[in-house]
């Protein structure tokens, strides 16, 4: 197993140079920086050692019990202890406050050291933040206590046989009993964290249609349904399957059935026929993290590759200095880091809007699918090529370096597949909003293109500037496709204009990096240093040289075909 090595250096200078969380989140640099250190050295030592094991152990069903990897209950029982679930959350409740920008860099470390090992925390989060959010008193003293500790775990169960990608075609149902509580039926399917022995009990947050519930996603409510009824008793709900599948192998992926003895009880969380947007609170938090997932494992396995490129010899000399595998390491590191500030700027969008800055709400919307749905789509080829560079060894078991592919890949099928974000962006995030928030990002896009500093990269920003004209020409002609109801048109396009708009937003923040790294560059005080702000220069040059150029293509696909593709048969 290839040794651990993450970039903190980098992850500190989005953090304090870029985005200068140090002047708004009232909290000191150093307090933060130790926080982000002690949870680097817990995920080195805890969390990534048992990233292979786990995987190779995997998850067991026998007898109706479901078991996770035995590696992972030693460092979950201590990730509790040491108070790494409670980080963002108020002290009244148990938890560690810090601003958003430092919880998601710790939710980035474990999801990197160990992704399996982190949906287990990440999907109880989720399902407590629900509670926290519409759940009743009652509710949040009986759950979150409990969720704290690490007593209880969570899921969220959305899916069912016929109803994937569209939720609202699920067919679960809750009957009122009469006494507050429903009894629940139905199946759902490919459930994350969805039982397992890590856990006393696991609190499901389940959709369901309720007598007269109408058709779609309007008719669904949710529900509490725990797996341990709060008297003690086995609720019915069983896990039924636990799906074979090609990463994530720590992860208990399972079939849940519920209510098959007509005997499994929830209770309403939030009002009747809300539950899709009640939902939706995890939901948008559970996007973000694919985009994390993505962003984290890419980073992690560039580092590692780079140190392999270092000692691997061939020809005489190490293959890092070959020009071919130079470039490819530069391609995934300029695509790593890239992958960061686009999280991390997201993430630090939330701070402002705490800070009570109300005007980002709609650029978090406008933000969230790129996340997912780019650092999904990208993060899986910096796997690939960390695969390429590592030669024979990349495509065995021994350095752990395909897992990383294997296990990344389901970020851009999860939470609403890719193409189902590239749907909600073009349409709710860009169409219906108008293109206000798109002006607004590209306003802020030509604030960068116009500092003193960008001058040093007349060229890049050049290209930059092409891409926002591109960007109005393309968001033009969507605008005029949605009106002559030209849909399918426009959307066949979608896709395509996620991967520009996330290629496009991705240069503006390199941009920013650049900007800010040769302001340094002069002041290094020593070699490291200087090599570390030369080497975030190169990364924008390349990125602009090597992935921005891709937009060309993009943009021609999307407005130079007079003949419309998607009349075409498959
Ligand atoms: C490992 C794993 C863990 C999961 N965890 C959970 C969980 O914890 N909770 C939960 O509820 N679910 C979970 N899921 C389910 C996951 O969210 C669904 O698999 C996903 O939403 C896609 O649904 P589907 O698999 O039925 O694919 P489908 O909906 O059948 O989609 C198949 C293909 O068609 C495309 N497609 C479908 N509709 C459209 C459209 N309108 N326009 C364009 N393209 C379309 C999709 O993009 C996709 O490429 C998990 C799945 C897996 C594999």
């Amino acid at each position: 197993m290839a040794q651990y090595k993450t970039d903190l250096r980098d992850i500190y200078f989005n953090l304090f140079n870029v985005l200068k969380i140090q002047d708004h989140s009232g909290v000191a640099e150093n307090d933060m920086k130790d926080i982000i250190n002690e949870c680097n050295k817990f995920m080195e030592k805890e969390v990534y050692p048992c990233r292979t094991l786990g995987d190779h152990e995997g998850v067991q069903l026998k007898d109706g019990k479901v078991t996770v990897p035995p590696s992972f209950h030693a460092p979950m029982k201590k990730f509790y202890e040491n108070g790494w679930y409670g980080i963002g959350y108020p002290e009244e409740i148990g938890g560690m406050p810090t601003p958003h920008t430092v919880s998601m860099v710790c939710q980035s470390l474990m999801n990197g050291a160990n992704v399996s090992f982190a949906m287990y925390p990440g999907l109880a989060r989720g399902a407590m933040d629900v509670i926290l959010q519409v759940g009743s008193q009652e509710q949040k003293d009986t759950f979150v206590p409990n969720m704290m500790t690490g007593k209880w775990g969570g899921s969220m169960c959305l899916t069912e046989p016929g109803a994937g990608s569209d939720v609202g075609a699920a067919i679960t149902t809750a009957t009122p009993v009469g006494d507050g509580t429903y009894k629940m039926k139905g199946i759902k399917i490919f459930i994350s964290s969805g039982d397992g022995d890590l856990y006393e009990n696991v609190i499901h947050l389940v959709l369901a249609r309720t007598p007269g519930g109408a058709p779609g996603t309007k008719g669904l409510s949710l529900f509490i349904v725990p797996k341990i009824r709060l008297d003690g008793k086995a609720n019915d709900v069983r896990c039924t399957k636990v799906e074979e599948k090609m990463g994530i192998h720590g992860q208990a992926t399972c079939e849940l059935t519920f209510g098959s003895n007509g005997d499994c009880i929830g209770t309403l969380i939030g009002k009747e026929f809300e539950g899709m947007q009640n939902m939706f609170i995890l939901m948008n938090e559970a996007r973000l993290l694919c985009g994390v997932q993505a962003e984290a494992q890419g980073n992690l396995v560039y580092m590692l590759t780079e140190q392999y490129a270092k000692e691997r010899v061939q020809f005489g000399k190490e293959i890092i200095n070959h020009p071919d595998v130079k470039r490819t390491l530069v391609k995934m590191r300029s695509m790593a880091r890239a992958m960061r500030s686009l999280i991390l700027y997201t993430a630090d969008l939330f701070d402002r809007q705490h800070g009570g800055d109300k005007s980002v709400s709609d650029e978090i919307a406008f933000f969230t699918p790129i996340c997912k749905a780019y650092c999904s789509d990208e993060g899986f080829m910096v796997a690939i090529d960390a695969i390429q560079t590592h030669g024979g060894y990349g495509f065995c078991t021994e350095y752990g370096i395909e897992q990383f592919a294997r296990d990344l890949k389901i970020a851009t099928i999860y939470e609403g597949t890719n193409g189902i974000q590239a749907i909600d962006f073009t349409m709710r995030k860009v169409l219906k909003d108008n293109a206000k928030t798109f002006m607004t990002v590209g306003a802020k896009i030509q604030k960068s293109m116009m500092k003193p500093e960008a001058q040093a990269f007349k060229d890049e920003v050049a290209m930059i500037g092409k891409n926002l004209e591109k960007a109005q020409a393309i968001v033009q002609k969507f605008g005029a496709a949605a009106q002559a109801n030209n849909m399918d048109a426009l959307l066949f396009h979608a896709t395509n204009f996620l991967a520009f708009s996330g290629n496009l937003v991705c240069s503006w923040l390199m941009l920013d990096n650049a900007i800010e790294a040769s302001k340094l560059l002069g002041s290094a005080s020593n070699q490291e240093e200087k090599d570390y702000y030369q080497s975030k220069i190169v990364d924008f040059k390349f990125f602009v040289q090597q992935q921005l150029v891709k937009n060309v293509a993009l943009s021609q696909s999307i407005l130079g075909f007079s003949e419309d593709l998607s009349s075409l048969k498959v």
